[in-house]
């Protein structure tokens, strides 16, 4: 089977942070983040990002200042550092304890959005730091307390980690890892609907997690066997994206199928199918829709289109 490469960096790639990790646990270092008048403040409120200009289908981030923070700061929420973008700290805040954080702001500052159906719309850039700063704060605020002990935790390197006073462990951000597929026979390509999708005509790439002691490649067997009852041979890598939707990275692959016969798993699909390059060429004469243009999975479509006779 074909290497396939990936054609252009997937949506949520591309930060122009500098994460300084190494700055972190310098307390005199953040200290003077904080103080700067140039700090950039993402809120976070109930994973949903403030964006601007969405309506006109021209979304673009809005960053606080300190002073515009501030407001939203008192409410106790947690927040971090995400990086420094240009030498100007930036900084998450999560602003979830307000019912609603917007009169809190200056006038006219957004919509507090979902980030996701936005992101490929977004100046480069943008739709990585608010999915860094979505994918930390819902780390922030669901993991309060010690999974060893169940004490309450204490924030640590500047709100990247999290240490527990009371036994001592340290707990670090999660990120799931997560595979998506597209399994070809050559001339066509798996493709599944879910009842979870968005749209009810929508069929997409087959993806499931990795579970522990398995590699990427095994996991990518084992769920489209799971999903599909088809046989997976080699697997190639092609891409990842970031999807803190809500922590995970999406590790994308292109597969190559030893079996045709589809037995559809009804607690994962509602259906699956071959589709030709002709189909996917035109999925609305084929009656059927692709995944949205900013997801991996549309992009190992796409590429499996242009680089395969
Ligand atoms: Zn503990």
């Amino acid at each position: 089977m074909l290497s396939i490469p990936a054609s252009r960096p997937n949506a949520y790639t591309g930060s122009p942070l500098d994460r300084v990790s190494n700055l972190r646990d310098d307390a005199e270092a953040l200290a003077g983040f904080l103080r700067s008048p140039d700090a950039l403040f993402a809120p976070v409120w109930h994973g949903r990002n403030l964006l601007r200009g969405a309506a006109e289908n021209r979304p673009e981030a809005v960053f606080l200042s300190p002073d515009a923070a501030q407001a939203v700061r008192m409410a106790g929420g947690p927040w971090a550092l995400l990086g420094l973008w240009d030498g100007r700290p930036v900084f998450a805040v999560d602003c979830s304890a307000a019912e609603d954080p917007l009169p809190l702001l200056p006038e006219g500052m957004g919509s507090l959005l979902d980030l996701r159906g936005l992101a490929g719309l977004l100046p480069a850039g943008e739709a990585s730091i608010l999915a860094h700063a979505r994918g930390l704060m819902h780390w922030r605020t669901r993991h309060r307390f010690c999974g060893v002990c169940g004490h309450g935790c204490e924030p640590r390197s500047a709100g990247n980690a999290m240490a527990c006073p009371n036994c001592g462990a340290q707990h670090f951000p999660r990120t799931d890892p997560a595979v998506i597929m597209l399994v070809t026979d050559g001339a066509r390509c798996l493709l599944g609907h879910s009842a979870r999708f968005p749209a009810a005509t929508m069929y997409s790439t087959l993806a499931g997690f990795v579970e522990p002691g398995e590699s990427l490649e095994e996991a990518v067997r084992r769920e489209v066997l799971e999903e599909s009852a088809i046989r997976v041979g080699e697997v190639r890598y092609h891409s990842s994206q970031p999807w803190p939707f809500p922590a995970s990275i999406m590790l994308g692959f292109h597969a190559e199928a030893l079996s045709e016969a589809i037995t559809v798993d009804p607690n994962e699909l509602r259906d699956a199918r071959w589709f030709t390059r002709d189909e996917v060429r035109d999925p609305e004469a084929a009656g059927f829709s692709l995944p949205r243009v900013d997801s991996i999975a549309r992009r190992l479509i796409e590429d499996w289109l242009e680089n395969t006779p």
